[in-house]
């Protein structure tokens, strides 16, 4: 069964193969619109005007592993749904914003994957912050948590060479936050990593294109008018750029209390920390974007022009190992 979601202009369909699932569809709606919300709250729109959501009903328990892929009108992402979900696990989910997000980034070279997992990897959980779908201490502490995973091993080689599952997921994001960190300090605060992704993403960097990874820096830094991300990525790519965590934490005002976080806001750069967490959205003092969002239920036949049988992925998988990020931020 086929049923649509308009997120703004944007056209997604959803498609529920046949199998078991103990969530209904309109949890799966509801799951849909989260994502789609929080995607939108991040980039100021939807990434891409049109997405086949293929949902794949499979054993066990929770979300099992997604894939997204270019296509020429959009996006094609497919997840595997466990057929004993709950809801609460559609309401907690991470992996559905996670395949979203890689739609607004263009395809780069196999070497420089570490990108496209970084970018979605670091901005999933702030962009549900954003929409509200995920609370602020929650996200710091699993930053604070995980972020050590991406930091270089002995003989390590720089992000394009070191092809392992910890600098690929977790040394992209590490990028990610080092990078907005620095435009927000050489902005005095006006500009974050979200311009220069904004900037990418209007300037017609999405899936559905291949670019190469200089092109993608240089158009994020020109939306941001400071040179990061260049300067950073010829840091970053052939050797093992050292981070001390433990010193950023305390800039930003972040301790580790527990199982959470505690802020500290007379720290130096607490002021950095809540404009990466809300955006304009904390500086303007605004409540949440109004989201011009519509569901409609609308059942197709089997068969449709975008029936799955015309989905086949013109591009290779943007994600190779769910199963194992899910484990570790468990
Ligand atoms: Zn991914």
């Amino acid at each position: 069964m086929t049923s649509t979601y308009l997120a703004g202009d944007s056209r997604i369909n959803i498609h529920i193969e046949k199998g078991s699932l103990d969530v209904s569809n309109h949890d799966l709606m509801e799951w849909v619109r989260r994502a789609s919300e929080s995607v939108t709250a991040y980039y100021g729109r939807y990434p891409v005007p049109r997405v086949l959501l293929r949902v794949i009903p499979s054993n066990g328990k929770g979300l099992r592993g997604g894939q997204t892929f270019g296509e020429p009108e959009g996006g094609f992402i497919r997840v595997q749904v466990g057929s004993e979900t709950t809801n609460a696990d559609l309401e907690n989910d991470w992996l559905l914003t996670h395949e979203m997000v890689h739609l607004a980034l263009p395809s780069v070279a196999d070497k420089h994957h570490w990108i496209e997992e970084g970018i979605a990897t670091y901005v999933e959980p702030i962009a549900r912050v954003r929409a509200r779908h995920l609370g602020e201490h929650e996200m710091w502490y699993e930053l604070m948590r995980d972020l050590p995973q991406g930091l270089p091993n002995p003989g390590d080689k720089g992000l394009d060479n070191t092809h392992t599952w910890g600098r690929t997921y977790w040394g992209g994001a590490l990028f990610c936050f080092i990078a907005d960190v620095e435009i927000h300090r050489q902005t005095s605060n006006r500009k974050g990593l979200e311009d220069a992704l904004r900037g990418i993403l209007n300037a017609g960097g999405d899936i559905r294109y291949d670019w190469e990874l200089k092109r993608v820096l240089s158009i994020g830094d020109q939306a941001t008018g400071v040179s990061v991300l260049v300067s950073l990525y010829d840091k970053m790519k052939n050797q093992p750029y050292e981070v001390d965590l433990p010193a950023i934490w305390k800039e930003l005002g972040i301790e580790r209390e527990g199982d959470t976080v505690r802020f500290i806001d007379s720290a130096p750069l607490a002021a950095i920390r809540q404009a990466i967490t809300y955006g304009e959205l904390q500086v303007s003092s605004k409540s949440t974007a109004a989201f011009d969002s519509t569901i409609v239920f609308a059942e197709q036949a089997a068969g449709s022009p975008r029936s799955t049988a015309d989905s086949i992925p013109r591009d290779k998988p943007s994600d190779i190992a769910y199963a194992d990020r899910r484990t570790l931020r468990q």
